[in-house]
């Protein structure tokens, strides 16, 4: 599976763009958190490997921003539990477990549209990495995340 994420601008909120396209491809899209309101918003999604160029070029077509977020990664042998990244997390994708380990739940965080625990960690312990699979170079040129 393969995280997107898009952008709605403010006359794009009213129209049922995500259904048509799951309905239009067949293709599932799990849509993992999502802020919208009636001036735009985004939506993080998820969907698979083989269905990202026609997925991405259907929502590009309809007007929507794509772009694909980093996953995040944390380095247990540079980390020393000082628990600053669990106390930040916004969506609890990080605890820590009864040895001072930090425990990371890769299915709760939301990648590189958060970052918060990347910039937070004083031993840079946590990384943003591109996501990998079968991910089309030239969708990653259009517009890869920082
Ligand atoms: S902020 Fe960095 S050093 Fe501190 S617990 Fe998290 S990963 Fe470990
Ligand atoms: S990037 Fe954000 S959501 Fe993901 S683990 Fe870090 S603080 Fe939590």
């Amino acid at each position: 599976m393969v995280r997107i994420l898009l952008h709605f601008a403010e006359e794009l909120v009213e129209q049922p763009i995500t259904s048509q396209i799951i309905l239009e491809l067949r293709v599932p899209i799990n849509i993992i958190i999502a802020h919208v309101n009636s001036k735009g918003g985004e939506i993080l999604a998820e969907i698979p490997d083989e269905a990202l160029d026609k997925t991405v070029k259907a929502f590009r077509e309809k007007g929507v921003e794509v772009s694909i977020p980093k996953l995040i990664e944390v380095d247990s042998e540079e980390c020393f539990s000082c628990g600053t990244c669990v106390s930040l997390c916004p969506v609890e994708a990080i605890s820590m477990d009864k040895d001072g380990s930090v425990v990371f739940d890769r299915e709760k965080c939301v990648g590189s549209t958060c970052s918060v625990c990347v910039d937070a960690c004083p031993t840079r312990a946590i990384k943003s990495v591109k996501q990998l699979g079968t991910i089309n170079k030239a969708v990653l040129k259009r517009k890869q995340m920082k």
